[in-house]
């Protein structure tokens, strides 16, 4: 075993126990922010979005920054919702019912692309995503489907390289798995991913992301 100073054991250790899952540096999210923000949701009407930014306090703990904003999911999915003021580098926003449970392809692009935390909540969990890479992996990837070979169109762009892998991993591991094809009731489709909350589809779904883009953290915490 490797010689590791006495400081960073004692820091490493604390750090586990108050993290258990989470990663070290990540910031904590405590029950009452989980449980204000899916009240919000719930209050709200089955289209309506919610996001704003959290910030860090001094114990690492997220909180809202005030004020958030509201959108709307349209017919077509499009999420309106527009972040207002000085960013921070921890975004939210909610999934309501008639919006998909998991990630789009942009949210996911998103904190690839720019390096942040996103908190997408549902009303039956949360994803955390996280991404210390950047530009590197969407660049890589591009230089990857390059390699393979691929039969399909060819992206133009990196960034439209990696859309198409994301929707492509949304599809086949979510929208097929998950049977919405033949599932079109918003509240029945969160049912289905509600019975598969801790199950395989989802820790796929997870590990297909984190490989596909190496850097990537993608969480999923039911409720
Ligand atoms: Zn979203």
């Amino acid at each position: 075993m490797k010689q590791r100073s006495k400081h960073q054991h004692s820091k490493r250790s604390k750090r586990a126990k108050m993290l258990s899952d989470k990663r070290p540096d990540d910031p904590l999210i405590d029950a009452s922010l989980i449980a204000h923000i899916e009240k919000q949701m719930v209050d709200a009407s089955d289209s309506t979005e919610i996001c704003g930014y959290f910030e860090v306090d001094s114990g690492n703990t997220l909180k809202i920054r005030e004020p958030y904003y509201k959108g709307t999911i349209t017919e077509t999915g499009r999420h309106t919702c527009q972040r207002h003021g000085h960013p921070t580098k921890y975004l939210w926003h909610t999934h309501p019912i008639n919006a998909k449970f998991y990630p789009s392809e942009e949210d996911i692009y998103t904190v690839i692309k720019h390096k942040v935390y996103s908190y997408i909540f549902t009303p039956i969990g949360y994803w955390t995503l996280h991404c210390q890479e950047g530009e590197r992996i969407i660049k890589q990837t591009k230089q990857r489907t390059k390699k393979r070979g691929s039969k399909k169109r060819r992206a133009k762009s990196s960034k439209s390289s990696s859309l198409q892998i994301l929707k492509s991993i949304n599809k086949s591991l979510m929208h097929q798995a998950l049977d919405y094809r033949t599932i079109r009731d918003p509240e029945e489709r969160l049912e289905v991913a509600k019975e598969h909350s801790s199950q395989p589809i989802i820790h796929r779904y997870e590990s297909a992301l984190m490989r596909e883009f190496p850097g990537l953290y993608v969480q999923w915490t039911p409720l």
